[in-house]
């Protein structure tokens, strides 16, 4: 490939999305591209569907951990139906759930645009960002929380809401059902919130009976109890389901990466905090010493101002490099984000700030030698030298490319390790069971 076909490698989003052929050559934009259209959406996995990937005996002890709950009643609340990790996590728990007997429910609150604007700046305030919390803003909060509290019905045994914005429904437990329990299911990073959001808040936290959090280092003190669940991913999902050979050639072949030759990867939205500009610079350093390919693949920079901006810096930083591949994905590409994870040779998330880092968890579970900030939830899934490499450096980082990619046994060591602590710790069923173990705890304590 040559300087001139840079932007051949920079997939843009817009001409995913629009009828417009993709700047690339004109044979490619003849053939119909998988990616550019949504695909159909796939059914819901059962239980059993798991047993080829956990074994037999862990979806019997769910089974056993469900017995003395049959017949118990959870209702879940969010905020969103569709989009975002909470609802595509709670699109399987749900049905997992029933699917033991423990029959459960799943509520979506309304709004109107300006709560939901009030929310987004309560979520960017709680994850530490600058905030005036107005007398009008806690009206709308309340009132749409009221609102849906009047709506919706408050039966079940177990209560879950997850994250803030429905959190002032714990007003129901009162006058509904009072000997339910409450669970509050936080999502989101705690550890800096804006004093005055999360002093307005907390009071309704403080009513819960359980507050769960995804990280050690996300809680807040808080005269409740605390429980850590971490996050998981659906190893039968599009982004994680094995593929076959032929689907990750293709996609390489469809992005113009050469599989003959070792590929460092980074899955990212086009955020700076995911420093996809220090991850070109690390690249750029450990090329010198050991033949290789960046690919970035992220997406949201045509919906994001401040995305379009930051791969912009990309661009500038790959310059006419023929081996820097930047794409630019419409959000339905989970298979081919899985197709790349899977064709890589070394996964890197460079975060410089970060949530749990899901896509840390993909590319362990896909087996990937993996380097990552230690950062957010990061530390959790990489131990290391054991599970992964953690780096804190632009420097570190090169080092660690360099070091993986001419080390492979070592690399494909904590390949294997990586994915075992994913079995282990971060799969769906293993949610299954902490959600079984917890409602089982709940019923037997004593109020
Ligand atoms: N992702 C994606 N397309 C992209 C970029 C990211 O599907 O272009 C997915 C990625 O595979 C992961 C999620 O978005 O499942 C990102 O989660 P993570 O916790 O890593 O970061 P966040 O974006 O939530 O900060």
């Amino acid at each position: 490939m040559n300087p001139a076909n840079l932007q051949t490698n920079t997939v843009p989003i817009d001409s995913a999305l629009s009828a417009q052929p993709a700047p690339r050559s004109p044979e490619r934009r003849a053939a119909p591209r998988p990616w550019q259209t949504p695909p159909a959406p796939v059914p819901a996995p059962h239980l059993d569907d798991y047993e080829s990937i956990v074994g037999a005996a862990e979806l019997s002890e769910l089974r056993f951990l469900a017995r003395e709950l049959k017949g118990k009643t959870v209702k879940m609340v969010n905020s969103t139906a569709v989009g975002g990790g909470v609802a595509e996590m709670l699109n399987r728990l749900v049905p997992l759930l029933s699917e033991v007997e423990v029959a459960t429910h799943w509520d979506v609150i309304t709004g109107g645009n300006d709560f939901f604007e009030v929310t987004k700046a309560f979520h960017n305030a709680l994850h530490g960002a600058p905030y005036e919390l107005t007398r009008a803003a806690q009206e709308i909060f309340l009132a749409y929380n009221e609102q849906n509290r009047q709506r919706m019905q408050f039966t079940e045994d177990t209560v879950v809401i997850h994250d803030p914005q429905p959190a002032a429904l714990i007003a129901a437990r009162k006058d509904r059902e009072p000997q339910a329990n409450w669970i509050w299911r936080c999502h989101i990073d705690l550890s800096n919130p804006n004093p005055q959001v999360w002093g307005f808040l907390r009071p309704f936290i403080e009513q819960f009976d359980v507050a769960i959090f995804s990280s050690q280092s996300f809680a807040r003190q808080l005269p409740i109890r605390q429980y850590l669940f971490y996050p998981c991913i659906d190893p039968l999902s599009e982004k994680n389901k094995e593929l076959d050979e032929s689907v990750v050639r293709k996609t390489c072949d469809e992005f113009g990466i050469d599989r003959s030759r070792p590929i460092v990867t980074q899955v990212s939205r086009f955020d700076r905090l995911k420093d996809p500009v220090g991850v070109v610079q690390a690249f750029k350093m450990a090329r010198k010493y050991v033949d290789c390919q960046l690919v970035l693949a992220g997406g949201g920079a045509s919906d994001d101002p401040e995305g379009a901006a930051v791969l912009k810096e990309v661009q500038e930083a790959a310059g006419n490099d023929p081996d820097v591949i930047i794409l630019d994905l419409p959000p339905w590409c989970a298979l081919e984000i899985n197709a790349l994870q899977r064709a890589s040779t070394i996964v890197v998330q460079k975060s410089i700030k970060e949530g749990f880092g899901l896509t840390v968890t993909e590319a362990l579970w896909k087996g990937k030698p993996t380097v990552a900030g230690a950062v957010g939830g990061i530390p959790n899934q990489i131990i290391h030298k054991l599970t992964g490499m953690l780096v804190h450096s632009i420097e570190g980082c090169a080092y660690q490319i360099r070091y993986l990619l001419t080390h492979p046994e070592f690399a494909a060591q904590l390949g294997k390790n990586g994915r075992e602590h994913v079995k282990e710790n971060f799969l769906m069923t293993t949610n299954v069971r902490r959600w079984l173990l917890l409602l089982r705890l709940l019923q037997n304590r004593t109020r």
